[in-house]
């Protein structure tokens, strides 16, 4: 764990020195779990945006887009049980005065036992060696077998705690579990109590519970509220879908792991609108296509899996997230709802206005159900980049080898996909014929022309933001019309004449080669 602890303080700092992500307002010492988006973080993110936006809207034809407003009614809030029910249970250690997400330190708990189990696997995994059935282990080692029973058994009892709203037992669970404060050490907890994550501001210059506004804490809600503007404009028909990606903003009792929970995040969502009764078939459907969506980046296999909710929402009646292996565990990274038709039928009831859809194939009019697909930006961001970070030995071609620290993003997520360097910079002839490479190139795809230092401290720059691609103009190239391209991950350099670079890179770094796996 310690080395895995490492390696996420060196994406951090790695995220700051190469222009990825600033900690927000540094200069006045930071504003907590608020985040700034560099000069190649900006990139990344629109390219990741890009990656979701067309694998939603451009390649469904039942899926269209919009973008709504950050502020809205907040009879939208109440209808959709925000105001009353967006609640985590916070609880104090009086000795520290640290205060934590009572839930979670259960949830730590239970993740204490699963490392439990692990270990003890994996010691037998060393020890029996390729006989080892891993399964069975798991199935009949008495002690893997008590930590399991013993999870499942507080899960269960955590998950109907939090659906019951029992504070109370909340915090017994917590006393019997014998759970310590990480910082004091302590066992001196206060009462646990309901706290709403939602930030709320004032319309006008009136102040009062009148003009209170709240800073969307989802994006989800923009959407159901123009259903019917969409379905009407859009002329679909069910079972069709609205995405769309924005800010949203939670008041987090406990910030922190870099851009995993922040205050102000963005996520991109998706309601998809269906016949009631076909809920599950869909929801189904969409668990396969965002699967596949993650697994086109190259990400291996065993750092992804769904978890199913044991804890439902007060709107869903199935829910899973899909978990990827963060450097610090594996955590949510989308969540999949079956939101059955709860918020339209909340917005109806509530404004008063009909959202009923006619269907023309059962003749009759219903209100839709919905299933959703909802994901964090930053939290994407976050795994692609722990996905890239590598470092390793490289051959320098004399026998020896030197370290490098590289980024591989998958192409075409990359910020810059294509560097163009004059093998060196005093020499006019190269320069130029770089430059002109250069004027060209920019007009297809991202690029950067580099012509300081050494070429062997300019790759390790264009390593360290991503950039798959680096061609280089020599002096050869003078003379034969061509010039190298050096691919980052395998480092095989091609000999490829000038007027086919463009035609190659763009093949590579198409977003084709993503949304068609
Ligand atoms: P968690 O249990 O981690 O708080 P959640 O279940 O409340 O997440 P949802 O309400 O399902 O999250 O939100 C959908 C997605 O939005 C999440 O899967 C996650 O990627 C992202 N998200 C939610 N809260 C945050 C946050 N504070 N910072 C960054 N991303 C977030």
């Amino acid at each position: 764990m310690a080395g895995q602890e490492d390696l996420f303080k060196k994406i951090i700092s790695h995220s700051k020195e190469y222009g990825f992500i600033y900690p927000s307002s540094e200069i006045y010492d930071g504003l907590s779990a608020v985040y700034d988006y560099g000069v190649y973080g900006v990139e990344l993110k629109n390219n990741i945006k890009q990656y979701w936006w067309k694998a939603m809207t451009q390649m469904h034809e039942n899926i269209v887009g919009i973008d709504s407003a950050i502020f809205m009614h907040p009879k939208i809030w109440k209808a959709s049980g925000h105001v009353d029910a967006f609640n985590d249970p916070l609880i104090d250690n009086k000795d520290s005065k640290n205060r934590y997400r009572a839930d979670q330190l259960v949830e730590g708990y239970m993740e204490k036992l699963e490392e439990k189990a692990n270990k003890e696997v994996k010691k037998a995994a060393k020890r029996f060696g390729e006989d080892f059935d891993e399964a069975m282990y798991r199935e009949t080692n008495p002690r893997v077998v008590r930590y399991t029973e013993q999870k499942n058994e507080i899960a269960g009892r955590l998950a109907s705690l939090l659906t019951e709203g029992d504070l109370e037992g909340l915090k017994a669970l917590i006393e019997e579990l014998e759970i310590a404060c990480p910082a004091s050490g302590s066992r001196n907890w206060t009462d646990v109590r309901q706290f709403n994550l939602m930030f709320s501001t004032q319309l006008g210059v009136i102040g009062g519970e009148e003009s209170k506004l709240y800073l969307r804490p989802e994006t989800a809600q923009g959407i159901f509220v123009n259903f019917l503007n969409v379905q009407k404009t859009s002329r679909q028909k069910l079972p069709f879908g609205i995405a769309q990606i924005g800010k949203a903003f939670r008041n987090e009792i406990v910030a922190r792991q870099f851009i995993f929970r922040m205050r102000e995040f963005e996520q991109m969502e998706m309601q998809f609108f269906v016949p009631p009764g076909t809920e599950m078939e869909w929801y189904d459907y969409w668990k396969v296509e965002r699967m596949k969506w993650h697994k086109a980046l190259g990400t291996p296999e065993d750092k992804l899996r769904f978890h199913d909710h044991d804890n439902l929402a007060h709107y869903a009646n199935a829910a899973v997230d899909v978990e990827f292996e963060f450097p610090f565990g594996f955590r949510e990274l989308e969540g999949i709802h079956s939101r059955t038709d709860f918020d339209l039928r909340q917005h109806q009831e509530l404004s008063g206005k009909k959202l009923m859809y006619f269907d023309p194939e059962r003749n009759e009019s219903y209100i839709p159900f919905v299933v959703e697909t909802s994901i964090g930006c930053d939290r994407m961001f976050l795994s692609v980049l722990s996905q890239a970070y590598t470092e390793e030995a490289v051959s320098d071609g004399k026998g020896g080898s030197s370290e490098r620290t590289v980024l591989k993003i998958p192409a075409p997520l990359a910020p810059v996909k294509c560097a163009i360097l004059p093998l060196v910079k005093n020499k006019e002839e190269l320069t130029e014929k770089a430059k002109t490479i250069f004027n060209n190139l920019k007009f297809a795809f991202a690029c950067q022309y580099d012509d300081k230092d050494a070429i062997g401290r300019r790759y390790r720059r264009q390593d360290a933001i991503g950039t798959p691609y680096c061609v280089t103009v020599d002096f050869e190239s003078l003379d034969d019309q061509c010039v190298t391209i050096r691919e980052r991950d395998s480092l095989i350099q091609e000999r490829v004449p000038i007027s086919e670079v463009e035609g190659i890179i763009a093949k590579r770094v198409d977003m084709r080669t993503l949304l068609n796996s």
